[in-house]
């Protein structure tokens, strides 16, 4: 007899009772308090910014968990986060970065600025009376992020702002951007750029843009800076320090795209097993066939193994601040869990067969969703990039403590067979 709960994932016995209630708590508020219908009018464009959304998350005070009680967080950990965000995941990827975003944003004030700007930034974001949106990416390109060409140019007090961001979500219903800008036009792009904080305001145009495959109604847009002034107390960290910003956001804008395609692969994958369960085809229930149930099988064990790596990133965040493997892992984490969550939909559609193309059920929304989460926050490619980076650098720098399995073959002794060049 299963002794476990309907919709549990994992053991309750390896989460404290914290993150089980914090879970709990998470997981009401995605079945409670979001209608349908809102997942519908966002998917048709007719909601262009859910701010109520945004409110009911902070009235329940799921935003910003991991920032301190004194700012209106819970002084929780990523290893708390990540479990929230799995359930906030199951409502698709726009629902998911709104909830993200005062995480992301949130991040860079909490580490990098002062408590005026706290007081005055954080404390609004967290309560949900300052909503906020992320502009990194720019026409040119957001892979090569620093070859930012927006510019910032200090003039007495202010910057003056001008530029262009692409594909921001929350533009559209944002009080707040958090903008990277060029402000030493000489510098080498990692030494010329600074993150300020820019208040929308008439200089600043946001533009909607149409024809998202997936992620609509987030509020998607475009942005343009013309002469926007911003004040220099809104600079985030140091002036050009735009570097070690941007290191750290990368920790939370990855580890919320990863912990949430975790929350919709697992809802993708919860309605395929249930339909194969009552679906018959030649007389019997297609979960009988092994084309269907090793499909299940696949899934799960993926979805299981996501979910193990972006635990254990967190852990590793949380217990080392300073490890030399959160980048890697970080990465690893993002491209591994929105991997599965894309393979994870595919399939959950082909357990479907035809009525999963179909509007019947929400597999095919799901599936434009996923399909954003390996292009989005650093392409997984980009993730490769980093990951292959971090490894070659741990390998070649460490002294090697394991056994030396290079030299269990029978000749490995012949030197002269090593021929490298
Ligand atoms: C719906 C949506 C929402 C988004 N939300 C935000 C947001 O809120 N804020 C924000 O700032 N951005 C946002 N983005 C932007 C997103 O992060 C970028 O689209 C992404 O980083 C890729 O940048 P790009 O589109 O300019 O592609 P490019 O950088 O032009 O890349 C094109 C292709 O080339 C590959 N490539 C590039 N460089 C390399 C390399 N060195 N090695 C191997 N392959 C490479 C890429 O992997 C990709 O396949 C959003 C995008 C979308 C579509």
């Amino acid at each position: 007899m299963f002794e476990g709960k309907a919709g549990e994932e994992m053991s309750d016995a390896i989460l404290t009772e914290g993150q089980r209630s914090l879970r709990d708590e998470a997981r009401a508020f995605a079945r409670e308090q979001v209608v349908p219908q809102l997942l519908l009018d966002l998917d048709a464009d007719k909601v262009r910014y859910p701010r109520e959304y945004v409110h009911a998350l902070a009235k329940h005070r799921l935003l910003g968990l991991r920032f301190s009680q004194e700012w209106g967080g819970r002084g929780l950990d990523w290893s708390h986060e990540v479990l929230a965000l799995e359930e906030i995941g199951v409502l698709g990827s726009s629902l998911a970065c709104l909830f993200s975003l005062p995480s992301i944003v949130g991040e860079a004030i909490h580490v990098f600025c002062s408590r005026e700007q706290k007081e005055r930034y954080l404390k609004p974001i967290l309560e949900g009376k300052l909503t906020v949106a992320e502009a990194l990416t720019e026409p040119r390109g957001g892979s090569d992020f620093f070859g930012a060409t927006a510019t910032a140019r200090r003039e007495g007090d202010h910057y003056i702002l001008n530029g262009q961001k692409r594909f921001i979500v929350g533009a559209e219903g944002a009080d707040l951007f958090m903008v990277y800008a060029r402000t030493d036009p000489q510098a080498a792009g990692h030494r010329a750029i600074s993150a300020l904080l820019v208040e929308r305001g008439e200089d600043l145009e946001v533009q909607h843009v149409y024809g998202l495959m997936g992620t609509r109604g987030g509020g998607t847009g475009r942005v343009l800076f013309r002469n926007v002034r911003v004040p220099v107390e809104n600079l985030i960290g140091q002036e050009h320090g735009a570097y070690e910003v941007f290191n750290q956001m990368m920790i939370p804008e990855r580890m919320t795209s990863a912990a949430g395609a975790l929350g919709l692969a697992r809802a993708a994958l919860e309605i395929a097993a249930r339909y194969a369960d009552r679906r018959k085809a030649f007389g019997q229930r297609i979960r009988d066939f092994e084309g269907v149930s090793f499909k299940v099988a696949e899934s799960l064990t993926h979805l299981d193994a996501a979910r193990a790596l972006v635990h254990q990133t967190a852990r590793e965040i949380d217990l080392e601040e300073n490890s030399p493997y959160i980048r890697r892992m970080v990465s690893e984490s993002k491209k591994f869990a929105t991997e599965t969550a894309w393979a994870v939909v595919n399939d959950a559609m082909q357990i479907l067969g035809g009525i999963g193309y179909t509007n019947v059920f929400p597999i095919e929304r799901m599936l434009r969703d996923a399909r954003l989460m390996t292009i989005w926050t650093g392409t997984n490619e980009i993730m490769n990039l980093v990951i292959q980076h971090e490894y070659f650098r741990e390998l070649l720098a460490s002294e090697p403590g394991a056994r030396e399995v290079e030299a269990d073959a029978l000749n490995a002794n012949v030197e002269g067979e090593k021929v490298y060049d």
